[in-house]
């Protein structure tokens, strides 16, 4: 039986079954396939106020899943309600330069280190494409290197070597560029080497067999597409001092941790500068809005208009007047310090729950972003072979357990947990309980 805050889902396996006679697969992005509930088809979610959402059936879910933290300050917030409706009653696009997109532009630069100069894009993929398109321009290389388990969004590029299964991943020493799905072009494989993350070792030798070859070197500093991993003491100051030496521009994608790590993001958290950085998700603020930004000597080829990027939507009004309102938001300390402790509570009731009932694990990441990993010893990953000794049955049945009890993650257990500004301690009293029951409900 379903506990009583969870009634049924038909709704949403009605629509799924209809979905899939016109949607490819019943869905529009890949990742929603692995976004099932407890029954086996996606949740077909309607509304959200805060930090609930509702779906079809009429079921409320506290959510933590956060359309990928894009809804930072919570669902139809206020704010950004009033401010877009002024927008949408006053044209939302005209695909020309406007007034919101410099104000967007000009408070990015005022809180993130390495962005001197700023272009707005729609998605994290896209801006991706942008900073590789950026710095190959600049460097007038065309070979990146990238970390076995760092996620960079659909696009040929970068889409390789996300999770390579065991068979094929290869050495771990020189693990094998494998691209992503079938389509991507060879040659495109061919221009990316791939290295094992937070292991200085690994890292000096891959720039030593490949000396002054490569345009960018790029990473999730908080690797939030695996399970929250933290960069080890000294690695991204070491990838910072490789990069410098090699003339190779050193990208973060920001996508996850921009704004909602601190202002600054992980760069002001870990106090590395990269040349170039990406953004979205949080920047939006639940709209399609995304940014790559950096140091003048790399997007000035892009400023002079020799190095091509460009896009209809590019910033339009509507979703660039989201991005003003949100990051004034988060531009308070008190926003982002409320989300950051909202998140270490839920942390350390995981610890505490999985402590009491002897279940070995380790909950990764930091306030604003985490994910609990049921490793055999309890010790936390450090790169991206560790997540095959994982339990993922356990963290299954302990997403499962929370869902039934009306809390929405991530189901894609090498993903994170995010946390809005909008969770009240009502709200977080009852996740706390939740995740206490759904321990209890594992053993
Ligand atoms: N980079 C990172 C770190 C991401 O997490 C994602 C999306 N999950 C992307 C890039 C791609 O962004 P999008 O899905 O908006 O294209």
């Amino acid at each position: 039986g379903r506990p009583p805050s969870l009634g049924g889902t038909a709704l949403s396996a009605e629509w799924f079954e209809r979905a899939k006679k016109s949607l490819a697969g019943g869905i529009s992005s890949s990742s929603r396939l692995t976004s099932t509930g407890p029954d086996p088809y996606p949740l077909y979610m309607s509304s959200g106020s805060g930090a609930r959402i509702r779906d079809v059936d009429g079921n409320e879910y506290l959510d933590y899943l956060l359309s990928y933290g894009s809804a930072v300050l919570g669902h139809a917030h206020p704010a950004l309600t009033e401010g877009l409706a002024r927008v949408l009653a006053s044209g939302t696009m005209f695909g020309t330069c406007n007034v919101p997109e410099v104000e967007l532009a000009e408070l990015i630069q005022e809180l993130v280190p390495c962005a001197e100069l700023v272009r707005f894009a729609n998605s994290g993929s896209e801006a991706v494409q942008g900073a590789v398109r950026a710095a190959r321009g600049a460097t007038g290389r065309s070979r990146l290197l990238k970390f076995e388990g760092h996620y960079h969004g659909w696009t040929d590029s970068l889409a390789i070597s996300n999770r390579p299964t065991p068979e094929e991943a290869g050495p771990y020493e020189a693990p094998r560029a494998v691209p992503h799905s079938p389509g991507i072009p060879a040659g495109v494989v061919d221009d990316v080497v791939v290295c094992p993350w937070n292991d200085p070792e690994a890292l000096k030798a891959v720039f030593a067999a490949h000396p002054g070859e490569f345009a960018a070197a790029v990473c999730e500093p908080i690797v939030a597409n695996n399970a929250c991993g933290m960069p080890a003491p000294g690695f991204l100051e070491l990838l910072r001092d490789l990069c410098t030496a090699e003339r190779t521009v050193l990208i973060f994608d920001e996508v996850c941790t921009g704004f909602r790590t601190g202002q600054g993001g992980a760069q002001t958290l870990f106090g590395v500068r990269p040349d170039l950085a990406v953004f979205s998700k949080a920047l939006g603020g639940g709209l399609p809005l995304a940014a790559f930004a950096g140091v003048r000597e790399v997007m000035e080829p892009l400023a002079s208009g020799q190095v091509k990027h460009g896009g209809t939507y590019n910033s339009s009004p509507l979703c660039a007047t989201a991005g003003v309102i949100t990051l004034r938001h988060l531009a308070d300390p008190a926003v982002t310090g409320r989300i950051d402790a909202t998140g270490r509570q839920i942390m350390e009731t995981i610890r505490r729950a999985a402590r009491d009932r002897r279940i070995p694990c380790a909950v990764q990441g930091v306030g604003a972003m985490f994910q609990v990993v049921f490793t055999p010893d309890g010790q936390p990953t450090r790169e991206y072979r560790d997540t095959f000794r994982l339990d993922r049955a356990r963290y299954d049945a302990f997403r499962h357990e929370l869902l039934l009890r009306g809390v929405h993650s991530n189901a894609y257990g090498l993903a994170c947990w995010f946390v809005s500004a909008a969770v009240t301690d009502d709200e977080l009293a009852r996740t706390c309980e939740a995740i206490e029951e759904s321990f209890a409900a594992l053993v």
